[in-house]
């Protein structure tokens, strides 16, 4: 069981709604905060912890410098993320490029932050070379292929772009050495939303192993292990969640039973969470404009899948609470649309609710990692703004809804004026 909160009471929410009109994206400061302490309490039993918040999954800078100042580096998948993690203040170390396919501008980028470059693939190494040079510091993903099981968002590691083979990776590690690098970590990311300890714990093993393995085989003692991301949040009310305690004990088990025996013991352990870090702590605020009755109930929002796409694209759940209807029972079936001409815009599809009006505040959970995040401009429709309850309760308005001036911002209008279309 997960329980559904959310900080405000529905009066509160109505008034916030008249200062800042819906929808609006609203995230939790002190729910954040928390949970980051409660995430470094339970992995400080490593002696080198540290986590690179994901910065796809919430990509504004006010959020990156909360993090920030309570520990987190930045985990960057592109030039324009390490910007953001720039603005935030994290810098050098602190930030990891995990990107594939990257552009020596990108690589460029990340040597100017003096950012972790991590190698998406064997020929990077000379590419990096050739573009930037090899870095003191390399980190490289592995994809361990037929050895990992799939899962439901990423796939089968096997079919996955993504990584070095094992036996790449082990002579990449040796390649890079050749080169000048001096220092080393492996990385990999093989899951997404994934709700299962055990396949975690699986995952940690198979890279301890293989650390273990590339000592054995080139020497090479690595600095760090990046377990990448991927644990779960439940959506749904009767799921649970991946507790903190359980996971980084249950990889301090694997830890002392497969790197400390080999000598490895002061190997660091990383990982780049992003949903489960701000995931729970945001929600998506629309306000019900047209009930409609055809041949099923809807329920019409004044927000729809450019706001928050995953409904549409994983036909992820998302719960859906109503302000000041919490404890109302639930008399009805509806589906909960948004305004895109795309039949699948639907928050919910025969969702069970309260009876809803029109005017009616929607809340919809879990919408603080990769929400906001993947809106888009399709159909002309502006993604909305996001605001930020402070630990003292005040809201600041960490970014603006969008305007038709910022959807026309890269077309020429000038040029057009003097365009003969003829
Ligand atoms: C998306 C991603 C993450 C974060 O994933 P979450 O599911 O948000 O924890 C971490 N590392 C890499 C390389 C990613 O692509």
């Amino acid at each position: 069981m997960s329980i559904k909160t959310f900080p405000l009471a529905g009066t509160q929410l109505e008034e916030l709604s008249r200062q800042y009109p819906t929808p609006f994206y609203l995230y939790d400061e002190r729910a954040i905060r928390a949970n980051v302490k409660e995430l470094l309490r339970a992995f400080s039993v490593f002696p080198a912890y540290r986590e690179h918040f994901a910065v796809k999954a919430l990509p504004n800078p006010f959020i990156l410098k909360i993090l920030a100042a309570e520990g987190l580096g930045a985990d960057c998948s592109s030039g324009p993320e390490l910007l953001l993690a720039d603005m935030a203040g994290i810098r050098g170390e602190a930030v990891m490029l995990t990107s594939n396919e990257t552009p020596a501008s990108e690589y460029r980028a990340a040597r100017g932050l003096g950012a972790v470059i991590n190698l998406d693939d064997i020929t990077h190494i000379e590419y990096l070379e050739k573009h930037e040079g090899i870095p003191e510091l390399v980190s490289c993903r592995y994809n361990p292929g037929p050895l990992k099981g799939g899962n439901a968002i990423i796939g089968k590691p096997e079919e996955a772009k993504y990584g070095f083979t094992r036996e790449q990776i082990i002579r990449g590690f040796a390649l890079l050495r050749g080169k000048g690098a001096k220092r080393f970590a492996l990385h990999t990311m093989v899951a997404s939303n994934e709700l299962n300890l055990a396949y975690h714990l699986e995952t940690a093993r198979i890279l301890f192993e293989l650390a273990v393995e590339i000592k054995n085989k080139t020497g090479i003692v690595l600095e760090f292990v990046n377990l990448g991301g991927g644990v779960g949040i439940p959506y749904r009310p009767e799921e649970e969640a991946v507790r903190w305690d359980d996971l980084a004990g249950g990889v301090k088990k694997l830890f002392d039973s497969i790197l400390v025996p080999a000598g490895l013991g002061n190997t660091g352990v990383r990982t780049e969470y992003g949903r489960p870090v701000t995931g729970p702590y945001g929600w998506l605020v629309a306000r019900a404009v047209h009930t409609k009755s055809i041949y099923r109930e809807y329920i019409g929002l004044d927000s729809c899948m450019a706001d928050l796409m995953r409904p549409a694209l994983y036909s992820a759940y998302h719960h859906i609470t109503v302000a000041g209807k919490e404890n109302a029972p639930l008399t009805e079936t509806y589906d909960i649309v948004g305004s895109l001409c795309e039949n699948n815009d639907k928050f919910a599809v025969q969702r069970r609710l309260p009876k809803i009006a029109a005017g009616d505040l929607v809340i919809i959970h879990d919408a603080g990692a990769h929400g906001r995040a993947m809106g888009f401009n399709y159909n002309g429709k502006l993604r909305c703004g996001e605001l930020l309850l402070r630990n003292d309760g005040s809201i600041v308005q960490i970014r603006r809804p969008e305007t038709a001036e910022d959807y026309f911002a890269t077309l020429d209008l000038a040029a057009l004026s003097g365009f003969k279309a003829g």
